[in-house]
């Protein structure tokens, strides 16, 4: 590609409305516009970026068996009617009318379209398993869109969709995925981690999220230092055993104690006012959970998971109390509810079993309460894993250390069941002859966000750092003296050569300053950098860089095609 003829407008200046490096560099480097609020344009070598990843996308899901289709974008709501989801998905699915006055929405993703054909198509064990997937434009409304890339309302996905016979078939094609989505983005040079993400409703541990490793990441991530168990933060499991007894007696229950604790409320308040460790606290939450409110415990220093509390609860949300439900629940504001006297159900954290002589608050204002146990003073329902996991925990399989990190989400892996094959009645006859709901599974990529999280792991100061395999170009060629025909011919017989080994090359051909020359080159962050001046070329050499390495070597001109090659080839290699 000739720079002359290409469209890839470069800016100096970091855009305001970008926070994050990713979305300046994007668009310093031309890569992408914004149209308007989480809608882009792709520019060219954007473009170039999107379709090298769509294309290890394709050849992955093919080698695992997957068969591509393509399915619309726009849907009829009969159809999110049907699974339950026109109700339940929100404001983020973009609904309208058409002209006839019908319900339909853009497709945020497909379970629904793709359940509906395969109900109409496939009927019989003898046709299953089957994984269909495509590459498709997705809308959803995202309450805040932001991070270019990242978080957008229009996006391109690769979505799959699994359908076994049986349980068995079922993991198998879950272990393809999971195979598949590996190569995936090692093949993409990213450095990534599969963790283990919440399952919902749907429970087991059947469902990972791809995380490229980012520092500044939106979600946190937990490693073993030992084994591999690494789990999103919000999924992590705690350990918990029951010590030993206490045989010392000195654990005997203390009578209950009453103490002022004028606009004393916080956990660091109330601890510092009646010198106690947070570990001699209980933290009493009210939350709201599908029409009932109930009564949430963890230790002082703990942190409740809400999503830890949903899933022991068995329902499909849960919402902190706001201070007037606090209020009339309590008879207190907030900051004074304590489990002692509340006439609701009460879960807690196992951390909580093994306290004795606790502080909780008193339902009242400004009042707290000394000694505090459990069974004497209050019951508790259900015991569980209720709070998220802290540094000083061990890991939940092999009981060593772990460590936090962060991570940019770019796929997610998910057994699905029977959920949608059975609101939507997509059956089949086994070989029995019974009839059964099909097994599925599905299978997420944000391609756009697998671009922006290269970058976010992969820059510098000067620009972008593309890993080999999903730069929109591999090679850069700048002639700096665009008048000297020796400069010129030289690099245009590099450019030809190496074009028509297959290379992607972009020669900057521009009649600019070898200055701006050099920045573009550094800020689009193609892997090589070939450099020809009348200096080197006096010697009969030309200049080779490697975007992600500080020092350049010469290379004798008549090798130079050859030599680059050989690079590049190096380059994938050291990515395999
Ligand atoms: P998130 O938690 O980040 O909102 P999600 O759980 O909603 O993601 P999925 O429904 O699993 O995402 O979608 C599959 C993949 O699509 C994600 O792993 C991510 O890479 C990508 N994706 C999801 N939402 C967006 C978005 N708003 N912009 C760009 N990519 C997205
Ligand atoms: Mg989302």
């Amino acid at each position: 590609m000739r720079y002359s003829k290409f469209f890839l407008p470069t800016h100096r200046e970091v855009p305001s409305e970008a926070e994050i490096i990713s979305h300046q560099l994007m668009l310093r480097a031309g890569l992408i516009r914004k149209l308007t609020s989480g809608i882009y344009n792709y520019l060219p070598a954007g473009l170039r970026s999107i379709r090298k990843v769509e294309k290890i996308v394709r050849e992955e899901m093919n080698r695992a068996g997957a068969i591509e289709l393509l399915m619309p974008a726009v849907q009829p709501a009969e159809l999110w009617q049907e699974s339950g989801r026109w109700e339940y998905y929100g404001r983020e699915l973009l609904r309208f009318k058409d002209r006839h006055n019908h319900d339909a929405c853009l497709g945020p993703t497909h379970e629904e379209v793709i359940t509906d054909l395969v109900r109409k198509e496939i009927h019989s064990y003898k046709q299953l398993p089957i994984n269909l997937y495509q590459i498709q434009t997705k809308f959803r409304d995202e309450i805040r869109p932001r991070f270019g890339m990242m978080r957008c309302r229009e996006f391109i996905m690769k979505d799959a969709y699994s359908f076994d016979a049986d349980e068995k078939g079922a993991e198998k094609s879950y272990e393809l995925m999971y195979e598949a989505y590996n190569n995936i983005f090692r093949r993409c040079g990213l450095e990534f981690r599969a963790v283990e993400a919440d399952t919902g409703s749907i429970g087991g541990s059947f469902s990972h999220e791809f995380m490229v490793l980012a520092k500044t990441g939106e979600d946190q991530i937990i490693n073993c230092s030992k084994c591999d168990y690494a789990a999103n933060l919000e999924k992590a499991e705690v350990k918990w055993e029951p010590s030993e007894p206490d045989t010392s007696g000195d654990d005997k229950m203390e009578p209950i104690e009453k103490v002022e604790t004028p606009n004393i409320k916080t956990v660091e308040e109330v601890t510092a006012f009646l010198s106690i460790s947070p570990e001699q606290l209980v933290k009493t939450l009210i939350f709201r959970s599908n029409g009932d409110v109930i009564a949430a415990l963890v230790r002082g220093d703990h942190e409740i998971n809400e999503i830890k509390l949903k899933n022991l609860l068995g329902t499909e949300q849960v919402e902190l109390a706001d201070s007037e439900l606090v209020t009339e629940i309590t008879g207190a504001p907030m900051g004074f509810a304590g489990p002692s006297g509340l006439k609701l159900k009460i879960v807690a954290d196992h951390a909580v079993k093994e306290m004795k002589n606790f502080v909780t608050g008193g339902n009242k204002q400004d009042l707290h309460l000394r000694n505090v146990n459990m069974e004497r003073d209050f019951q508790v329902d259900l015991f569980g894993d209720l709070r998220t996991i802290t540094p000083s925990d061990a890991c939940p399989r092999c009981g060593n250390g772990i460590s936090f990190g962060r991570g940019i989400e770019v796929g997610h892996i998910f057994k699905l069941g029977t959920k949608y094959s059975e609101t939507m009645d997509a059956l089949f006859l086994d070989q029995q002859g019974a009839e059964k709901p099909i097994i599925m599974g599905c299978y997420g990529i944000g391609v756009g966000r697998t671009v922006a999280a290269a970058i976010e792991q992969n820059h510098d100061d000067e620009g972008i750092i593309f890993p080999i395999p999903i730069a929109p170009f591999e090679v850069v060629i700048l002639p700096l003296q665009m008048h000297e025909t020796e400069v010129l011919e030289a690099a245009e017989k590099i450019y030809e050569e190496l074009s028509e080994e297959g290379l992607d090359v972009l020669i900057d051909d521009r009649d600019m300053r070898a200055g701006i020359k050099f920045k573009d080159a550094d800020l689009i962050g193609t892997p090589i950098r070939v450099t020809l001046g009348t200096r080197n070329l006096k010697t009969g050499q030309v200049e080779m860089k490697i975007r992600a390495e500080s020092e350049s070597l010469l290379i004798p001109l008549q090798d130079a095609s050859r030599v680059i090659k050989e690079k590049v080839k190096e380059l994938y290699d050291s990515i395999k």
